[in-house]
C-alpha cells in the first residue's frame, strides 16, 4: 500500500517563508537603492534622497503588509483588507514561496498544505455568513468507492447510502444543511459546476495540487479547502474527514 495521509495543515511554514520573503524583498530594495546612488547624484544631488524615500516607503509597505497578514490569521479577524490580502497571497506570495521552498528543499505538497491552511485562515477571518443555497460542496470523484456501480457525478443523490465510502456521509451533510453538492471528475468539470451554480462560497475536497489550483482559479470566490486522505495512493478510494466538512459549513451558514 503506497498511501499518504496529509499532516494537519500548518500555516506556520507559510508564515515563516513569508517573513523570509519580506526580508529578502527589503534587501533587494536596499541594493537597488544603494548600488546606483552615486550615479543618480550626477543627474541631480537630491535624486538619491528621493529614490531612497520611495524605496523606504516600499520597504515599510512590505513590512506592514506582512505584519497585517500575520495578525489577521493569528487573531482570526478581518482587521483590514483581508480580501485584498488573499489576492496577494494567492497571486504573488504563493509562486514566490513555492520557489523559495524549492531552494530550501521543502516538498511542493508541504508548501501547498501550508498555503491551503493559510487560505482557510484568511477566509475564516472574513467571518462570512452565507445562505445555504449559495454554498457548494465540491468533491473529487476518487472519494467514491472504485467498484461502486452507481454514477454519482451529476447527481450525488443517486448514492444509496450503503456507507462503504464517504460519499454517504457527505450526501447526508448536504441534505442536513440543504446545501448544493457536486462530484467533479476534474478541474474542467469543477469550473463548469461553479459557473452553473454561482455559489458565494465553496467547500472543496481534493489533494494538495488540485486544491491549490482550484483556490487560485476561483479567486475572488472564497474557497475552504479540505485535504483528502489517500490510504491507497493518489486518486483511488480516497477518504475525507466528514466532520471537517460539517464544521466548515456550520461556521459560515447564516443563522447557524
Ligand atoms: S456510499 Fe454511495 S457512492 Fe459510496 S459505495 Fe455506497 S452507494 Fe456507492
Amino acid at each position: 500500500m503506497n498511501g499518504s495521509t496529509p499532516q494537519p495543515p500548518r500555516k506556520r511554514l507559510f508564515v515563516a517563508l513569508m517573513g523570509f520573503t519580506c526580508i529578502l524583498l527589503i534587501g533587494i530594495i536596499y541594493l537597488l537603492w544603494w548600488v546606483p546612488t552615486k550615479g543618480l547624484a550626477n543627474f541631480h544631488p537630491d535624486l538619491p534622497r528621493i529614490v531612497g524615500l520611495v524605496f523606504g516607503t516600499l520597504s515599510l509597505l512590505a513590512v506592514l503588509g506582512t505584519a497585517l497578514l500575520v495578525l489577521t490569521t493569528a487573531l482570526g479577524k478581518d482587521i483590514l483588507f483581508t480580501r485584498f490580502m488573499r489576492l496577494v497571497v494567492i497571486k504573488f506570495l504563493l509562486p514566490v514561496i513555492e520557489t523559495m521552498g524549492k531552494l530550501f528543499g521543502i516538498p511542493k505538497d508541504t508548501i501547498r498544505q501550508s498555503f491551503v491552511a493559510m487560505n482557510n485562515s484568511l477566509v475564516s477571518s472574513q467571518r462570512l455568513l452565507v445562505p445555504a443555497d449559495r454554498i457548494l460542496i465540491l468533491l473529487p470523484h476518487c472519494l467514491q468507492l472504485f467498484d461502486c456501480e452507481i454514477k454519482v457525478t451529476g447527481d450525488i443523490n443517486k448514492c444509496v447510502r450503503c456507507g462503504r465510502c464517504d460519499i454517504k456521509g457527505l450526501a447526508d451533510i448536504a441534505q442536513k444543511y440543504r446545501v448544493d453538492i457536486s462530484v467533479a471528475t476534474g478541474g474542467t468539470l469543477a469550473r463548469k459546476v461553479i459557473i452553473e451554480k454561482r455559489p458565494k462560497l465553496v467547500v472543496a475536497v481534493a489533494c494538495e495540487r488540485d486544491l491549490t489550483s482550484g483556490i487560485k482559479d476561483c479567486y475572488p470566490l472564497p474557497v475552504i479547502g479540505i485535504l483528502n486522505d489517500r490510504p491507497y495512493g493518489p486518486c483511488f478510494n480516497t477518504r475525507v474527514d466528514v466532520e471537517k466538512i460539517d464544521a466548515a459549513i456550520a461556521s459560515v451558514l447564516v443563522g447557524s
